[in-house]
């Protein structure tokens, strides 16, 4: 067939030492929109992921000797260059993930941006520590080096900003990398990677194999040569790229999945409360780990919450991600879409009242989007706390909305799930917000607001929502090694 017929597909090709390469074998990745095959990825296995390894250990003598000044001039210099194209890199992240245009827009690729500006900037800013023991005639002091190749493993459901989110602090403190992103949103790390020389990165300093997990994901936690992984997805998968690294006492930081509950209490200001939880429960679909999924609100004021909330809800637009007056775009793909479907079936059956969305309200979708994975944002109430809905990760656009009367008891029903990742407290009570507030097994608490980061700060969960924190000074402990260093005058 020549060209002429088919409308060209977008081949991805592997990035390794500065170079594409192309692969022995592809996988789809669809249009969640649209149903459609929007592109081919390069199916990696040991091989590719060897070669990258390769690439990565090669430049690090180089890369790692570069004074932190040329580290951050190259950093800015590809925020400026991803800025520059900020609208094809929404196009194609909206595309492939299904997110709305403005979503794309105005989160992902912004702040893929200004990960790269954020640690370029926070990278010349750290201080190591010294302290002196005269008697001895003795000062000690730390150093900190990068650790070497870095693996880094990222989702689906923001792809350039959490794959950003690593290589910016990984490659700002002096190490080598070799990223993996999630095979069904690999197109946005390709195009980095057409910037990468541009901006001075040298080659083999940012790799990137593209694949499944079970194969170039697996290749990458096992390989020896890489001795420190950073991986944000699903608690099942930490557990076995912990297992996996475990002979290789590797350095792990996992940022997991969530539970996350909002706190409601009577004395909450309703009308900044509602919309922010209405966006905190839907935004990007429902598929952010920090969104909420449990909604506690306080007895006195559950009817009036509860009308509120439907009837936002309801004024969220689902439909075709590329018309901008867009709020709800598709969900990732089709067997998610069946899953999180599959949650509201269980609730209902377990006697749950399904207030509005799923099955409730009518989905309509223009002609060129009814063969895309839509769902209406859905509302649950008079669900018991051990239900499945209640006490899974959904990651899609479904919220639960239960009644509570006294703070003591709903502190333990909120802590009452495996994970701990974010939560929200909505309150006028100063000392309330507090008391809360510190007794959430939550690695993060919003208190009267959501999603408002200071990147400077530690990100990261409690209990089955990860191990380790990522963050301006968090990320560069982690991606260093730190030595202790006396001196005896
Ligand atoms: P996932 O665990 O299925 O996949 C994440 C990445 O790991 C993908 O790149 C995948 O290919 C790879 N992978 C899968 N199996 C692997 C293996 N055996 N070895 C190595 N790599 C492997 O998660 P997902 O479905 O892509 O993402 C959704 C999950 O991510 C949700 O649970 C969500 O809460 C979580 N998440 C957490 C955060 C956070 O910061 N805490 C942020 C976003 C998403």
């Amino acid at each position: 067939p020549t060209m002429a017929h088919s409308k060209a597909l977008l081949v991805l090709e592997n990035f390794i030492g500065g170079k594409f390469v192309p692969c022995s074998s592809y996988i789809d990745s669809y249009n969640p929109s649209t149903g459609d095959v929007y592109c081919r990825v390069p199916d990696s296995g040991k091989e590719e992921v060897e070669a990258a390894v390769k690439a990565a250990k090669d430049a690090f003598p180089i890369w790692s000797s570069k004074s932190p000044l040329e580290r951050s001039q190259i950093l800015n210099k590809l925020a400026d260059l991803i800025e520059h194209d900020l609208e094809a890199f929404a196009q194609a992240e909206s595309k492939d993930q299904g997110k709305t245009i403005t979503f794309a827009r105005t989160v992902d690729i912004p702040r893929a941006v200004h990960n790269f500006r954020f640690f370029a900037s926070s990278i010349l800013h750290h201080v190591t520590e010294c302290t002196e023991m005269p008697a001895m005639g003795c000062v000690h002091y730390t150093s900190r080096a990068p650790v070497g190749v870095a693996g880094l493993i990222s989702p689906w459901n923001l792809p350039l900003y959490l794959l950003t989110w690593k290589i910016a602090p990984a490659i700002a403190c002096g190490n080598t990398v070799v990223a993996k992103p999630s095979e069904m949103t690999s197109v946005t790390a390709w195009m980095m990677c057409k910037l990468l020389e541009k901006a001075g990165v040298p080659s083999g300093v940012v790799n990137v194999v593209f694949g499944t997990g079970a194969k170039a994901g697996e290749a990458l936690v096992c390989h020896p040569d890489v001795p420190l992984i950073s991986f944000t997805g699903s608690t099942l998968t930490a557990q076995r790229i912990t297992e996996k690294s475990a002979p290789h006492c590797k350095r792990l930081s996992l940022e997991l999945g969530g539970k996350n509950p909002a706190i409601v209490f009577d004395d909450a200001d309703l009308s900044q409360c509602i919309p922010a939880t209405v966006r905190s429960s839907f935004a990007n679909q429902g598929e952010i780990c920090l969104c909420t999924s449990r909604i506690f609100v306080q007895r006195g004021i559950y009817s009036e919450f509860l009308k509120r909330f439907v009837a936002e809800a309801k004024k969220w637009k689902t439909g075709n991600p590329s018309d901008p007056t867009i709020d709800v775009g598709a969900l990732i793909s089709k067997e998610h879409l069946e899953k999180v479907r599959n949650y509201v079936k269980k609730a209902q059956a377990e006697g749950a009242r399904v207030l509005c969305g799923e099955g409730v309200d009518p989905l309509a979708l223009p002609p060129g989007n009814q063969k895309g994975y839509f769902m209406l944002p859905t509302v649950i109430s008079e669900v018991k706390d051990e239900s499945c809905c209640m006490q899974e990760e959904i990651f899609g656009p479904v919220t639960c909305v239960v009644a509570f009367d006294t703070e003591e008891e709903v502190i333990q029903r909120a802590n009452g799930v495996k994970y701990g990742l974010a939560a929200t407290v909505w309150s006028g009570s100063v000392g309330r917000v507090h008391r809360v507030a510190h007794r959430l097994q939550s690695g993060l608490v919003w208190t009267n607001c959501w999603l408002v980061r200071d990147l400077n700060l530690p990100f990261g969960g409690m209990k089955a929502s990860g191990i380790g924190r990522e963050g301006g000074k968090d990320s560069y402990e982690f991606f260093t090694e730190v030595k202790t260093i006396t001196i005896k005058h």
